[in-house]
């Protein structure tokens, strides 16, 4: 008989489950392979926008057969708890030389697409061979600059997602499931 499937002590927290984790499993497998055949024997720059986009990034790159060669960047957090205040900043430039590279820049979630434009402005100007953008999320109802991501894990209602990556005043990142954070615990005075 299967034993009952253990939840994760932070489930608790989640008003609802948007993504469960056997579902981003099977959608990271597609996107590889969809990556894969985009970049057919190429080798593939890969930006990750850390934090949100740890998890993502780590379980993708396993999932794309091409060689691939890693950096990571840090952009300001120009938010207030759960909603956008001011300008994205880039915390510190990438460290690998991507001129004439073929970039792919990942990273959790596109929400105003400030963030995205913001750095996609920042590598096109280093003239990268090609530059497309993978996210594991996309509220794309949010929109307050014009931006596309070539590579779309999932499309998600207006709702503050915690989980797989996303955070919380840095909790909840190891979630296995994307989910929404309770109303009442999106405001604690002690955080
Ligand atoms: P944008 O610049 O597109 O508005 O937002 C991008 C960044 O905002 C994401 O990388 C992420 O850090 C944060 N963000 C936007 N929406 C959410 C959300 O629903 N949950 C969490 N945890 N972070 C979000």
């Amino acid at each position: 008989m299967a034993s009952p499937q253990k939840l994760h002590p932070a489930h608790a927290d989640l008003e609802s489950i948007l993504v469960t984790e056997s579902a981003i499993k099977r959608r990271i497998k597609r996107l590889g392979a969809e990556i894969a055949e985009t970049y057919p024997n190429e080798e593939i720059t890969v930006i990750s926008i850390i934090n949100g986009a740890i998890l993502f990034t780590a379980d993708l790159l396993r999932a794309i057969s091409n060689p691939v060669r890693l950096d990571c960047i840090r952009v300001s957090s120009y938010r207030n708890k759960t909603k956008s205040v001011g300008k994205p900043q880039l915390l510190h430039s990438l460290t690998l030389d991507i001129t004439n590279r073929h970039v792919l820049l990942i990273d959790d979630i596109l929400d105003t697409g400030k963030t995205l434009a913001m750095v996609t402005g920042m590598i096109e100007k280093q003239n990268p061979a090609s530059l497309k953008t993978c996210v594991l999320l996309d509220k794309k109802g949010r929109r307050e600059v014009p931006f596309d991501a070539e590579f779309v894990g999932f499309e998600i209602p207006d709702k503050f997602a915690v989980g797989y990556g996303l955070d919380f005043a840095e909790r909840y990142r190891n979630l296995p499931c994307i989910g929404v954070l309770r109303s009442d615990l999106q405001n604690p005075p002690e955080w």
